[in-house]
Formats: structure tokens, C-alpha cells, sequence
């Protein structure tokens, strides 16, 4: 059929072999008709896979699980999690399967992901399928996610099953691959750690060392030391997220990474009116995964992994505990920094210490917290007020001031700020003209699912 030669595609299995209790091997389900709706072709050079390849009958069967790399060993791989604060000790990958590892063109294993598979020991009630909309969903947020700039999962490929799926209605299926620096979750160390088995949670901690944070191997405690690096990389990450206004969603701690990456895009957005308050997953009724509450939700994870690694802290669970405290008390300073400057370079204002008047430390941060003040009262769009202030900051006003009602109290604002100087090439490198405005995803993933892919 296709003049595409057939490639080895070689994978390896660290994670299966390394930590077989966590890994149950499993098959995909066998998609009727596969027909690949998106393939992320610099992705795939970057993993060394010919994209003509992958679009031929036999890549296609690679990307929905049908054919079996070279040295794999596809699992579902175990996890607990902490679930909108509720405990499960076994969650794991319901309708998911790591393929395998792949070398990126750096040498660094990226793991092979399909989500949508079908059904797996985890699935529970679960019909292990995925939807084309939602698949797409992480494809399109998850790669504008990495044209930002910030840490994530990326997606090679959707390829629609040819089957069915129940939702409220009967949606077309598809399979997601999801490339990743690992699925290691703070819930895979709460399943360790559930299991009693400390030779298993040893075990799981010196894998996500070699594989995220080698330098931790040299250090005194490497064990901590894995721990606070997770805690500096989640620190970092969610400031990015506040900056940019990402709203993740679910973020139980299955859903929180080692490795610092974003992960798993469900009722995921980008904030329009600026609101803390913002949710936008239905299920969320108390607002415990809202904007404004998500640096704190990230550091009641981050305790929930302490809890999980005690053992390995200290064998006296009394000195543990007060040494996980101590790294954990990291989290808001690092937080903070890292906000605070995002949000100077955001306003053009990083290199502004040379100015003599800003060198009194509360110049900057009282002028950030009265233009959110600002920008809350009257529910201005984050992302168009920050382009517009670019123009500001060149001395064109005038969009800034029109996205005000009453533009009086913002005018003061704006004489503080130009005060000082701002850099508005500084700006427009980091304020994005473009995000996945909700309703232009939803547009096209309602046409996708209709078969329409052009607004996709
Ligand atoms: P998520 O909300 O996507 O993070 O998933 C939470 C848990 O539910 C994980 O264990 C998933 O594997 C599982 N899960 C979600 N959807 C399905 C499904 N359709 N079939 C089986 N398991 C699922
Ligand atoms: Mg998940």
C-alpha cells in the first residue's frame, strides 16, 4: 500500500521493568477504522519518527496501540491520588498505556502515552475510550501551552478510532498520544508509599532521580533533595501558569507532575475577565481548583508528596517531618519570586532598579496589586489589557483606556507606571497576542466533531 518504508521503531521499558509492581502490561483495544486527525510533525523529528511514516497504515497502528514498538512493553501504570481532596489509593491509568520510553534527538527519554485505549484493570466503571473533542482539546491547549513557553506535556498525534463512545450522546472515539518528560504524579508516590512497601517507594524515588533530577544523586540527602526539586519546578510552574492566566482545572495530585510539566487538559481555560475567583470545571462547586486558589492547592499537593516520601527522610518519622516542613516552606518564597518576577517583566519593569525613584522596594509591588485591584473591578480581559499596555508604554493610551469603563482611577495608575520608565519591547515579548480563547476551541472542536477539522 504505501511506498513509506516501515522503519524500527525502538522503545525502551525502563518504568515497566524498574517498577513492575506499578506497571500491570496490558493491550490497547483494536480501533476499527483509525484515521489520523492531527500529527505534530516537529514533535516527531524531534523523537526521531518519520512523519510520513507515522501517516502510513503501519504508523497508525503505532499511534493507536495495534503495533507494538521494538523493546516495549506497554503497561498501565499504577497511582493513587487525592481527588478534590478525597484519598483513592488506586486510580492508575483506566484508559490510558505507556508505550514505552523513546531517546529524543538530546538523548532524553520522552514516554510514549496513549490516552483513550481502552479499558484497563484501573478502569472502574470507566469505558477507557476518549472522545475526539477532548483529545483535541489537550492537542491544541497543550501545544499552545509549549508555544508559551511553559513546561507541559506535548501531543504528537490524534487519530480518531473509528468507534463510538457514550457520553451523553454517541461521540466519534479517538486516541491521543502524549509524549512526556515521564507520568511520574505525585500520586505514583502516594501509591508506594500506600503499599507499604519502602523498598518499592525507594525504588520509585531513585527512578524519577535519574530520570528528572540526576544532580540530586550527589547530594548529601538525595531523597530531599529530589523533594525539593519538585517543589522549586511546581513552584515555577504554577507562577508561570498565574502569569499567563491558566486556569489547570483538576488539579488533584494525580494530576501534578515530578518532572514539572503541565499535565492532563480537562476543563482547562484561560482566563478572559481578570477574577481569582475564575472556575471553570462544572464539577468544581466549592472553587477549590479556582485561579486565584491554585499556588495554594499546589502546596497542599506538595505536602501530600512529603507525607508520601517521610520514610525515606528519615528513618525517626519525627525528624522526617520537621525536615519535610523545612523544604516544603520553600514553596511560597520560590512562588513568590517567581511571580513577582514575571509580573515586573510583564509590566516592563525588570530592568527598572536602575531607575533611582523605583528603588524604594514598594514602588513596584503596590503598583502591581492596585492594577489588579483595578483589573478585577471591572472584570477586564487579562490578556488584551497586557498586549495593550505594550502600546501604553510607547505612549498610545487609548486601547488600554478603552477596555475601562470609566478610565479615571486606570489613568492615575498609568502615570505611576510610565514614571518609571517601562520597557515595551520587554513587554511584547512576553505578553501573548494569542491563547486558546474558550469559545474559539469549543467552535472548533464542536465542527471537528462534526467532521470539519478547518477551524480546528
Ligand atoms: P482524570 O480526571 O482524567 O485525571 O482521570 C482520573 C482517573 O479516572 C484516572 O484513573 C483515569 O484513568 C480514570 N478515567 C477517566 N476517564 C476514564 C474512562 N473513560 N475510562 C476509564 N477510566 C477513566
Ligand atoms: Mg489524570
Amino acid at each position: 500500500m504505501s511506498a513509506v518504508p516501515s522503519p524500527t521503531v525502538t522503545l525502551s521499558n525502563q518504568f515497566a521493568r524498574d517498577l513492575a509492581e506499578m506497571a500491570v502490561p496490558w493491550e490497547a483495544e483494536k480501533a476499527p477504522d483509525p484515521r489520523l486527525l492531527v500529527l505534530n510533525e516537529p514533535l516527531a523529528a524531534e523523537l526521531g519518527l518519520s512523519p510520513a511514516w507515522l501517516r502510513s497504515p503501519d504508523g497508525l497502528r503505532l499511534l493507536v496501540g495495534d503495533l507494538v514498538p521494538v523493546g516495549a512493553t506497554p503497561v498501565a501504570q499504577a497511582y493513587a491520588g487525592h481527588q478534590f481532596g478525597g484519598f483513592n489509593p488506586r486510580l492508575g491509568d483506566g484508559r490510558a498505556l505507556l508505550l514505552g520510553e523513546a531517546a529524543d534527538a538530546e538523548g532524553h527519554l520522552r514516554d510514549i502515552h496513549l490516552k483513550g485505549s481502552g479499558r484497563t484493570p484501573f478502569a472502574r466503571a470507566g469505558d477507557g475510550l476518549a472522545a475526539v473533542g477532548p483529545m483535541l482539546r489537550e492537542y491544541v491547549i497543550s501545544e499552545a501551552m509549549h508555544a508559551l513557553g511553559i513546561p507541559t506535556t506535548r501531543s504528537l498525534a490524534v487519530v480518531a478510532t473509528g468507534r463510538s463512545v457514550r457520553r451523553e450522546t454517541l461521540l466519534p472515539g479517538a486516541v491521543l498520544t502524549r509524549v512526556a518528560d515521564s507520568h511520574l504524579r505525585v500520586g505514583s508516590f502516594q501509591y508506594a508509599r500506600a503499599t507499604g512497601d519502602i523498598d518499592l517507594l525507594r525504588r520509585l524515588a531513585d527512578h524519577a532521580i535519574a530520570r528528572h533530577y540526576p544532580d540530586a544523586a550527589e547530594a548529601q540527602h538525595p531523597h530531599r533533595s529530589l523533594f525539593e526539586a519538585v517543589v522549586a519546578a511546581q513552584a515555577s510552574l504554577v507562577a508561570r501558569w498565574m502569569l499567563v492566566g491558566f486556569v489547570h482545572g483538576v488539579m488533584n495530585t494525580d494530576n501534578m507532575t515530578i518532572s514539572g510539566e503541565t499535565i492532563d487538559y480537562g476543563p482547562c481555560a484561560f482566563l478572559e475577565a481578570f477574577d481569582p475567583a475564575t472556575v471553570y470545571s462544572s464539577i468544581d462547586h466549592g472553587g477549590r481548583y479556582a485561579y486565584g486558589n491554585q499556588p495554594v492547592v499546589a502546596q497542599w499537593n506538595l505536602a501530600r508528596l512529603a507525607e508520601a516520601l517521610l520514610p525515606l527522610f528519615h528513618e525517626d518519622q519525627d525528624q522526617a517531618i520537621p525536615l519535610a516542613m523545612e523544604s516544603l516552606d520553600a514553596f511560597p518564597r520560590q512562588y513568590s519570586a517567581a511571580w513577582s518576577d514575571g509580573m515586573r517583566t510583564k509590566l516592563g519593569l525588570s530592568g527598572v532598579s536602575a531607575v533611582p525613584d523605583s528603588r524604594d522596594d514598594a514602588t513596584i509591588p503596590s503598583l502591581v496589586d492596585d492594577l489588579l485591584t483595578l483589573l478585577r473591578e471591572d472584570r477586564i480581559d487579562y490578556t488584551s489589557f497586557f498586549r495593550r499596555l505594550g502600546a501604553a508604554a510607547r505612549g498610545v493610551t487609548g486601547p488600554a483606556r478603552a477596555l475601562f469603563p470609566d478610565a479615571t482611577a486606570f489613568d492615575a495608575w498609568l502615570e505611576r507606571w510610565r514614571a518609571l520608565g517601562p520597557d515595551a519591547d520587554g513587554m511584547d515579548r512576553v505578553n501573548p497576542v494569542y491563547i486558546p480563547r474558550n469559545h474559539l476551541v469549543e467552535a472548533a472542536l464542536d465542527a471537528a466533531t462534526g467532521g470539519d477539522q478547518e477551524p480546528f
